[in-house]
């Protein structure tokens, strides 16, 4: 149920509404918008009528059911699209992030070279995974916390943020330790308990669509976090399983428009998983500004046929800073800025 308040609400009304929500057995998220400030009660949709008694406080304007069942990450809980910053990106509403980096941390050389060679290119946040989710048992799966140290550091070389994968519940803390940004990765969607932890640590999240979930069953992982208190979750669709098989995954670009209309969380692309090829990367970066995405994950090593994991699809530098260029003249007429 969303509680709308009256303009000028004053804080110890709302706090005991609030209380009051939380009595009635429901769990308040107070979402404070440009005009006035929403509370969110979530719980037992069948209990809901209990909510009504709040009808009676004057501050209290009206309740509305939340139609959808993502209630947190829903558009009708808020109406202005949420801008997530981290460091010196940000992404949402006229923001468009760019995150490069290469698929996993290989040596300090490796991402420190990455980090400080893509921010003069224009990237915001560096990208970087330490503990790689692979197909086979027997592939490289990643440097796991030496991995982090080196990111940490390629961060103070750099100026950049960072964002990396957490793969298990077990190492959220781990993970957050270092990390500005949690990742959850496609094959991890819907990892429910991995969603709650991350969700709980406090840090943003960068939740990838799985490779085979609806967008309702990604906007329901994305309540999943919210609903433990985090309010900064990027979305991020990099690419759906389909029957074509001459790119990697197929980019399904109409989920940008999608998810703008049922949600006001921002929604990046990937498209170096979708293409699985380099030659496709930059294409498909600028049908995600042109459409209206809030950013860009971008794989970028520095030798990509002597990357560990996914070179084909890594741009080198020189083929990000030549797309970076170009996006930069397409943001003019995207209304958007590159931040
Ligand atoms: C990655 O970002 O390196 C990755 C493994 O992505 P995805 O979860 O989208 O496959
Ligand atoms: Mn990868």
């Amino acid at each position: 149920m969303i509680i709308v308040l009256k303009q000028g609400a004053p804080k110890k009304t709302i706090d005991a509404i609030m209380e009051q929500v939380e009595k009635l057995g429901f769990k308040p998220h107070a979402i404070v918008g440009i005009e006035r400030t929403v509370i969110g009660a979530v719980g037992d949709d069948r209990e809901r009528h209990t909510l009504e008694v709040l009808e009676a406080n004057p501050f209290v304007e009206k309740l509305m059911p939340i139609l959808q069942p993502y209630k947190l990450a829903s558009r009708q809980i808020k109406k202005e699209p949420s801008v997530i910053k981290v460091g010196g990106a940000s992404f949402g509403g006229l923001h468009f992030g760019v995150i490069a980096g290469p698929c996993s941390v290989e040596s300090e050389k490796q991402i420190i070279e990455t980090a400080v060679k893509v921010k003069k290119a224009g990237a915001r946040m560096l990208r970087g995974g330490a503990f790689k989710p692979r197909t086979s048992p027997y592939s490289f799966q990643g440097l796991e916390e030496a991995g982090l140290k080196m990111l940490a550091k390629a961060r103070k070389e750099s100026g950049l943020p960072f964002v990396t994968e957490v793969i298990n519940p077990e190492d959220v803390e781990l993970v957050g330790k270092y990390a500005d940004v949690l990742q959850i990765g496609a094959r991890n969607v819907q990892n429910f308990s991995l969603l709650r932890r991350a969700g709980k640590h406090g840090r943003p999240i960068l939740l990838k669509r799985g490779m085979s979930t609806t967008i309702q069953e990604f906007l329901m992982s994305a309540e999943y976090v919210l609903s433990e208190g985090c309010r900064d979750v990027i979305l991020c669709e990099r690419g759906i399983r389909t029957f074509e098989n001459a790119t990697r995954n197929t980019l399904d670009i109409s989920a940008v428009p999608v998810i703008h209309e049922r949600s006001h969380l921002p929604i990046i692309i990937d498209p170096s998983h979708a293409a699985g090829y380099k030659n496709y990367v930059a294409p498909l970066s600028f049908a995600a500004m042109a459409c209206g995405a809030d950013g860009l994950i971008i794989e970028v090593h520095p030798e990509p046929l002597k990357a560990m994991c996914d070179g084909p699809q890594s741009l080198d530098i020189a083929e990000f800073t030549a797309m970076m260029k170009r996006l930069k003249e397409l943001a003019v007429f995207s209304g958007k800025k590159l931040k």
